[in-house]
């Protein structure tokens, strides 16, 4: 069995064509610290940790610091086999920097996917237990913060792309809200989804009103994505108990700590599980079941990321499935793949490679 021979990481900075925008930030690049997991037999996995001030407070520098000083000791010797035991190293191995855990377990498991000769998604199928999935998860599409003309206008152009299903970026101003929603609404008809997304842009009383005015005004919302701050637990309950529209935690739940609270406290009709909240897949394919077993609605979501991060996130979905369509864009968003292969998008859908592993190669 093939041993980790060393792990290199290093900072990419993807341009986006287009600015994405939110109640917490606006950007215009994907900045991410690229790890690569290399064997004493010349194979190469990939990962990625974002940079993410506004959710995380991870940054491409901290997470070098992290990959190179903590986590590279516990990996590097090791053989591909004690993938287990590794994550769960990788894991315990400090506080929070969860976007690094997960950059440097992705890129142990690429590794190994790539050495048994298997997509990333057929090896993640066979650790849960499940029958090998087809290469492809659909895939809602971001529309950045904005008045309700240019919502309305980036809605229709995501549509003739498409995509079936629209994310709203709303919070910024709640007085205006239904109004940006209700422009999109009459842009697009009545048969494309339509998601919010607050990321904790409201307080609890701001996303009633704004929930309730969206219900009575019939404009047809799927879910409504962290309406409260990240920290107001019994926010998010008291906004669920009062709005007749499921409601999704994501900056709320991290990882297993933080579902079992929302699970207890009844917080949340749905969770919003990313790689870089929780540090990795193995905890993600665990909180998919944990959640499903609850009764709570899933989704798998990302960070502004690129296309490494993507491929492994879409990889969950393929493996374990989840009860809402993804939220797996951000490499959509860049003007052109830093990377030689990897996933593509086509008419909504994240189409994941067949080679083995991510099926990506670094850029040189
Ligand atoms: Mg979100």
């Amino acid at each position: 069995m093939p041993v980790v021979g060393s792990v290199h990481a290093r900072a990419l900075s993807v341009p986006l064509h287009t600015p994405f925008v939110t109640a917490l930030r606006r950007t215009s690049t994907i900045d991410t610290l690229l790890v690569e997991v290399r064997t004493d037999d010349g194979i190469t996995g990939l990962g990625e940790a974002p940079q993410v001030w506004a959710v995380t407070g991870e940054s491409v520098a901290g997470a070098a610091a992290c990959v190179q000083q903590v986590l590279a000791p516990l990996i590097v010797g090791r053989q591909l086999d004690d993938w287990a035991d590794i994550a769960a190293s990788l894991a315990g191995a400090c506080a929070r920097n969860f976007g690094a855990k997960a950059a440097v377990e992705t890129g142990l498991l690429d590794a190994l996917a790539r050495s048994s000769g298997l997509p990333f998604a057929h090896l993640l199928a066979d650790i849960a237990g499940l029958p090998r999935p087809l290469l492809e998860v659909p895939t809602d599409v971001t529309v950045s913060a904005g008045e309700p003309y240019e919502l309305a206008s980036a809605a229709v152009a995501r549509v003739a792309e498409g995509f079936g299903r629209l994310k709203l970026k709303v919070g910024t101003d709640a007085a205006t809200d239904v109004a940006r929603v209700a422009a999109v609404r009459a842009a697009v008809g009545p048969d494309i989804g339509i998601r919010l997304d607050a990321n904790q842009g409201w307080t609890p009383e701001q996303a009633v009103d704004v929930i309730v005015a969206l219900t009575a005004a019939g404009l047809g919302i799927e879910l409504v994505e962290q309406p409260v701050p990240a920290d107001d637990v019994e926010g998010l309950a008291w906004v669920r108990q009062r709005a007749d529209v499921p409601i999704m935690a994501d900056e709320t739940v991290y990882g297993e700590r933080e579902l079992e609270r929302v699970i207890r406290l009844g917080a949340a009709d749905a969770v919003n599980v990313k790689l870089a909240k929780c540090g990795g897949p193995l905890t993600a394919l665990r909180m998919l079941r944990r959640a499903r077993e609850a009764g709570l609605g899933t989704m798998v979501g990302s960070m502004m990321e690129s296309h490494v991060g993507v491929a492994a996130a879409a990889s969950v979905v393929a493996a374990v499935g989840t009860s809402s369509v993804s939220d797996l864009d951000a490499a959509w968003w860049t003007a052109a793949s830093p990377y030689v292969g990897g996933p593509s998008y086509e008419r909504g859908m994240v189409k994941l490679p067949t080679t083995p592993g991510l099926g990506i190669s670094a850029p040189r």
